[in-house]
């Protein structure tokens, strides 16, 4: 039972402690979820961010060319210079070209220093069409002349249809952020002359946009795209290891964050992902996604040029994360410890309630036990032994004697002419005769005597200890109060009598002989008259 008991509680703690510890799976589960959809909401806004920082700055550089383009004496310069150019033979042209480039030089110089200084203007150039041939970069005035056709995509468009255009190019020295718009004649507002260039690098982009949304942000191109579009090979230190150049970043941390082997080095989709890295200095939310240049947008390329990437502290996040997790644990461990202890309670409870049922009805069973020995042990009528249990329990005593060398006698009793009285007075009061005669044996024997119904309206009484000389003085005492106590249910109340013979035990004898002797003896007391008591042997009689 207690076995049992200690295996089912345990089958029970299993249980619950299994049901406990998913519990905690689950809720670290829907925390850990949570957290990357926060992760995903703030790349996306992030992402957002940048696109809006990006379409002020291009437009920014559409303004400040198309304030520039349509200065008067930029337009008429300009057009001279076209035309010098064409007569000089193209390309650079000759001194004409010359002179009318310094002149122009001199006019935009000032408001150079101005949108550098202001607008972080990087580039001011004005490209000759059809195509792309550079005819003053204010930015770097000695080098002009060369075709950049191949290059210059956008400029080559707004030459072609006259349409201004933005986006972001790779250069000879650095990657463009870049608006173009045509310059026209001043003679004819429609008539085209050449296209002017303004453009910044991302430097500017990326610093304003991270002191703005506060985190890190970097520009990454890819090194092979990189390689075919400038002039030398890049500087190698902004080359990393996972083939990209670095084109601009807020932070040095990007390095670090780089050189981890992970998510980092899957390439960016234009969609973008976020993700958590773990790095030295500690964890990190990276959101990246993929760029477009200009050409790559106006064909919806599939290739980019790199990517952009935006990294912030998740320290807190990932502490966030710990401590909820932690917090599951502990109510975890506290809803299982509670249980426990209900369920030890519960269980020490219905058991000990069933203990105790199971002792009420140990006791229930032993009574109704009792109950039917009794029953089955005496005569319903008379109250004495049943003719079986005495005969079982004359047994016993006849071993004892024997054993014990102790005398015992026994007594037969029949009362006389029953049948007369049956006959009579009618059978109940023969059962009324029988049960008074039951309850005189029992009142006048001891306790350790015993009376029982050996059949119809004979008794037995044996009596353990008394020789029979001295059983006979019982017999006879019996046999008078039986004669003064018991009376016919008639007026003249006349006595009931009984007849009774004596055996002692010999323990050469068995205990059948025994009854045999006294039955016997009884039959003597009947033959010589009735109400007497006869010893078997030597013959005694009395009455
Ligand atoms: P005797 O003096 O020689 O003993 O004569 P008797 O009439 O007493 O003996 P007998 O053997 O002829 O009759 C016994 C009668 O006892 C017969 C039977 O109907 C009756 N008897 C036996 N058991 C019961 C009982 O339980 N109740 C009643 N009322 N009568 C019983
Ligand atoms: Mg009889
Ligand atoms: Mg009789």
């Amino acid at each position: 039972m207690f076995a049992n008991r200690r295996s089912l509680f345990l089958l029970l703690s299993v249980l619950i402690f299994l049901t406990d510890a998913l519990f905690v799976v689950l809720n670290y589960q829907s925390d850990r979820q949570t957290l990357n959809q926060t992760l995903a909401d703030e790349g996306k806004a992030l992402h957002k961010s940048y696109q809006v920082a990006l379409s002020m700055t291009l437009t920014n550089m559409q303004q400040i060319a198309t304030f520039v383009a349509g200065d008067p004496r930029v337009q008429t310069l300009f057009e001279q210079a076209v035309d010098a150019v064409e007569q000089e033979g193209g390309g650079p042209g000759g001194p004409k070209a010359a002179r009318l480039r310094d002149e122009l030089y001199e006019v935009v110089a000032p408001g150079w220093q101005k949108m550098t200084a202001e607008y972080q203007v990087r580039q001011l150039h004005f490209h000759l069409g059809p195509g792309s041939t550079s005819f003053l970069r204010v930015h770097k005035p000695e080098k002009f002349g060369d075709n950049m056709d191949d290059l210059r995509h956008m400029v080559v468009d707004v030459n072609r249809d006259r349409q201004p255009r933005t986006g972001l190019e790779l250069g000879r020295v650095y990657a463009g952020l870049r608006g173009i718009v045509p310059v026209f004649s001043p003679a004819s507002p429609r008539e085209p002359i050449g296209a002017l260039e303004v453009g910044t690098s991302y430097g500017t982009l990326i610093d304003s946009l991270s002191q703005s949304i506060g985190a890190q942000v970097a520009v990454l191109l890819k090194e092979q795209r990189v390689e075919e579009a400038t002039w030398q090979r890049p500087n190698e230190s902004l080359m990393t290891d996972c083939g990209c150049f670095i084109e601009a970043t807020s932070s040095s941390s990007l390095i670090e964050l780089l050189s981890l082997e992970d998510e980092s080095h899957q390439p960016a989709s234009f969609e973008g992902r976020t993700y958590l890295v773990e790095a030295e200095s500690g964890h990190y939310a990276v959101s990246e996604f993929a760029i477009r240049d200009y050409v790559g947008q106006r064909d919806g390329s599939a290739d980019s040029v790199g990517r952009v990437v935006i990294w912030w502290s998740a320290d807190d996040l990932i502490a966030g994360l710990e401590a909820s997790t932690w917090r599951n644990v502990v109510y975890g461990l506290i809803g299982f410890v509670l249980i426990e202890v209900v369920l030890f309670g519960a269980m020490r409870l219905t058991l000990r309630g069933l203990e105790g049922e199971v002792v009420r009805r140990t006791r229930e069973i032993h009574d109704l036990n009792d109950r039917l020995k009794k029953i089955a042990h005496h005569d319903f009528l008379t109250g004495v032994y049943t003719r079986r249990y005495l005969i079982e329990r004359l047994q016993q005593e006849c071993n004892r004697a024997s054993r014990e060398q102790t005398p015992l006698t026994l007594l037969m009793l029949d009362i006389d002419y029953f049948k007369m009285i049956n006959d009579t007075y009618g059978h109940p009061a023969g059962d009324q005769v029988l049960a008074d005669m039951g309850a005189q044996l029992l009142d006048n024997c001891r306790d350790y005597d015993l009376v029982g119904r050996y059949g119809g309206e004979e008794f037995c009484v044996v009596l353990p200890g008394l020789e029979v000389a001295e059983a006979f003085k019982v017999a006879e005492a019996l046999r008078l109060r039986i004669q003064r106590s018991l009376a016919l249910p008639d007026k003249a109340g006349k006595p009931v009598t009984v007849s009774i013979g004596l055996a002692e035990y010999d323990p050469e004898q068995s205990y059948q002989q025994l009854i045999k002797t006294a039955d016997q003896a009884l039959y003597r007391a009947k033959e010589n008259g009735r109400n007497r008591s006869i010893i078997s042997e030597p013959l005694v009689t009395s009455g």
